[in-house]
C-alpha cells in the first residue's frame, strides 16, 4: 500500500501545523490501507535539539496519530533519524557530482552578499550566479586539497518550466528561471534539506508528500534531484497554510500555535483532530463531530475541502465542549480529567510546590488553582499593588520578559531563573521588581508558588500567552 510520512524538524515547540499535515498523511495512509511513518529532520543542527524531538514525539502521539516506523520504533527503512543518516548521503551528493548535475562552489559569505546585494538593487530576486559552475576539474581538485571551504551545488536548466501536478494545487507549472542552483551538501559536510529530504524519501519507499504550501516553490529542485537520480518522485500534496482569523499567516505571536498549549488548556486531542480534520473534508452542516474513524471514513483524496484553513479558536472550543458533552460519558470524562491533571506531571510538581505551604488540603485549589486553570485574566487592582513600581515600568518589564524566554533552549526552572537574573541585571533593576509583576502575570496574585517552579509546569506556550494577556 501506499507509504506516506510526517517530516518534523526539532526546531521548536511542536506546531499545531505539524499536526495538521501529520494528520493528513495518516488520514490517507489508514484511508489507503497504507503506512504513516516518522522522520525526524535535524539536518539544520544548531537548531534542532533532543527536547525538541521529545516534544514532537510526545505531541503526536497525544494526537493519537501513531506511525508504524520511526526514531523509536524503529522499522525496516532506518535509521529515521536524519542526524543517525548523515554518512549514507555523500555518495548520492558525489554521484551528482561526477554526472554534471551538481558542481562544487568556493564562493564566500561575503561574495554570495555583494552579488544578493546587487540584484536586489537592480530590482531582482537573488539567486545564485553560477560562478562557480564553470571551474576547471583540476582548480575544483587543487583547492578542495589545500583545504578551501566549499559547498555543493545543483545544477538548474537554463530553459524552459517544471510541470507537475500537486494534488491539491493541480497543475503547476513554475519557469527554471525561478528556480536557484540550490546548495545541497553544505560546508559542514552536512546534506541540506533538499538533497536529505529526496534521498530519504526515496530510500523510505515513500509513494506520496504531503506538506505545507510553503514548499511549492522547492518542488521544481525536488522533482530534478529525482530526475539526475533516475527515480520516480512521489505524488505531491501542498496543503494550504493555516491562517489566523484575520487571513494572516497564523503566527504564535497572535494565536498559540503549540500543540502543548491546547493539551494544557484541556482541548481533548478527537476534538483538535476533528477541528483540523474539517480543513481537508467537505461535509454538510451538522455534520461537524467526528472522531477519528469517522474522520478516515469521509476523507477523499479526490475531493478535498479547498476552503482554505481558518485557526478559529472559538470553532475549536465549541467542538470541545460538544466532545465533553456528547461523546464522553460521566466515567470516560473523570477518566479524561486525570489523564489531563497527570499529563507533564502538572499536578503533582504542583502538589510538590504546595506540600509545604499549606496547612489544610483545602487550600490547594486556591493555592495552586492558578497552573491548571486555562485562562489568567489577573485583575488590575493585582498589579497595582505592586510597590514601588510604576504602571509603566511593569509594562516595560512585562515586555522585557518574553523576548529572553523565546531564546531558553531548555525550558526548566533553574534555566527560567537564569534568564531572568540575567534580564534584571541588564535593566539595572533588583530580581524582586522584576519578578513581581510576574507573579500576577502568572498567577494572578501577588504571593503564589515559587515563581521558576511554576512558570516550568506552565509551559513556554502557557507562559507566552499569559504574558501577552498581562500586557493587555
Ligand atoms: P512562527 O511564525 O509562529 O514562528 P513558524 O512559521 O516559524 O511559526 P516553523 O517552525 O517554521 O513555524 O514551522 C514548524 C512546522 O509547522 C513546519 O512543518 C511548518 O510547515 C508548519 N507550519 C508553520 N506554520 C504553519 C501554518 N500556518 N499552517 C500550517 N502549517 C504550518
Ligand atoms: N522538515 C520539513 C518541515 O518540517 C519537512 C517538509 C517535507 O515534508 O518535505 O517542514
Amino acid at each position: 500500500g501506499p507509504r506516506l510520512r510526517i517530516a518534523p524538524s526539532p526546531t521548536g515547540e511542536p506546531h499545531v501545523g505539524t499536526a495538521y499535515t501529520a494528520l493528513f498523511n495518516y488520514l490517507y495512509a489508514k484511508k489507503m490501507g497504507g503506512s504513516f511513518i516518522l522522520r525526524i529532520e535535524d539536518t539544520d543542527a544548531s537548531r534542532s535539539t533532543p527536547e525538541y524531538e521529545k516534544n514532537v514525539l510526545d505531541a503526536l502521539k497525544w494526537c493519537g496519530l501513531e506511525w508504524s516506523e520511526g526514531p523509536d520504533v524503529g522499522g525496516p527503512y532506518g535509521p529515521y533519524r536524519q542526524s543517525d543518516r548523515k554518512d549514507l548521503y555523500r555518495p548520492y551528493v558525489d554521484k551528482l557530482v561526477e554526472d554534471g548535475h551538481a558542481f562544487y562552489c568556493f564562493c564566500t559569505p561575503e561574495r554570495l552578499e555583494r552579488m544578493r546585494a546587487g540584484q536586489r538593487a537592480e530590482g531582482r530576486a537573488p539567486k545564485y550566479d553560477g560562478l562557480c559552475m564553470h571551474l576547471k576539474a583540476d582548480e575544483v581538485k587543487a583547492r578542495i586539497e589545500a583545504g578551501e571551504p566549499h559547498v555543493v551545488r545543483m545544477k538548474i536548466p537554463e530553459e524552459g518550466s517544471c510541470k507537475f501536478t500537486d494534488g491539491v494545487y493541480g497543475d503547476v507549472e513554475i519557469p527554471w528561471d525561478a528556480v536557484d542552483m540550490q546548495v545541497i551538501l553544505k560546508a559542514d559536510g552536512m546534506p541540506t534539506y533538499h538533497l536529505a529530504n529526496v534521498v530519504d524519501d526515496h530510500l523510505m519507499n515513500i509513494t506520496h508528500v504531503a506538506r505545507g504550501e510553503e514548499w511549492l516553490a522547492s518542488v521544481p529542485k525536488h522533482i530534478l534531484l529525482y530526475r539526475y537520480f533516475g527515480w520516480e518522485p512521489p505524488q505531491f500534496f501542498h496543503l494550504p497554510l493555516m491562517k489566523n482569523p484575520d487571513k494572516s499567516k497564523l503566527s504564535k505571536r497572535k494565536n498559540p500555535t503549540s500543540i502543548s498549549y491546547y493539551s494544557a488548556q484541556g482541548y481533548l486531542s478527537e476534538a483538535l483532530m476533528n477541528f483540523l480534520g474539517l480543513f481537508f473534508i467537505q461535509i454538510a452542516e451538522g455534520e461537524e463531530m467526528m472522531d477519528m474513524n469517522e474522520l478516515i471514513e469521509k476523507f477523499d483524496p479526490d475531493n478535498l475541502n479547498k476552503a482554505g484553513a481558518v485557526f478559529d479558536t472559538q470553532k475549536l472550543e465549541w467542538l470541545n465542549g460538544r466532545f465533553i458533552r456528547e461523546r464522553l460519558s460521566e466515567d470516560d470524562f473523570i477518566m479524561r480529567v486525570a489523564e489531563w491533571a497527570a499529563e507533564n506531571s502538572r499536578l503533582k510538581d504542583g502538589l510538590k510546590l504546595s506540600h509545604s505551604r499549606v496547612a489544610k488540603l483545602g487550600e490547594l485549589p486556591n493555592l495552586m488553582g492558578f497552573l491548571l486553570a486555562s485562562d489568567m485574566v489577573p485583575a488590575p487592582e493585582a498589579f497595582a499593588k505592586i510597590k514601588k513600581t510604576s504602571p509603566e515600568e511593569i509594562l516595560e518589564i512585562l515586555k522585557a520578559v518574553q523576548p529572553v524566554l523565546e531564546k531558553l533552549v531548555e525550558w526548566n526552572a533553574e534555566t527560567v531563573e537564569q534568564a531572568l537574573r540575567q534580564l534584571a541585571d541588564d535593566m539595572e533593576k533588583k530580581l524582586r521588581i522584576v519578578v513581581a509583576p510576574l507573579f500576577v502575570a502568572m498567577s494572578g496574585s501577588s504571593r503564589s508558588l515559587p515563581l521558576f517552579d511554576s512558570m516550568a509546569v506552565l509551559g513556554r506556550a502557557v507562559v507566552r500567552q499569559r504574558l501577552k494577556t498581562a500586557e493587555g
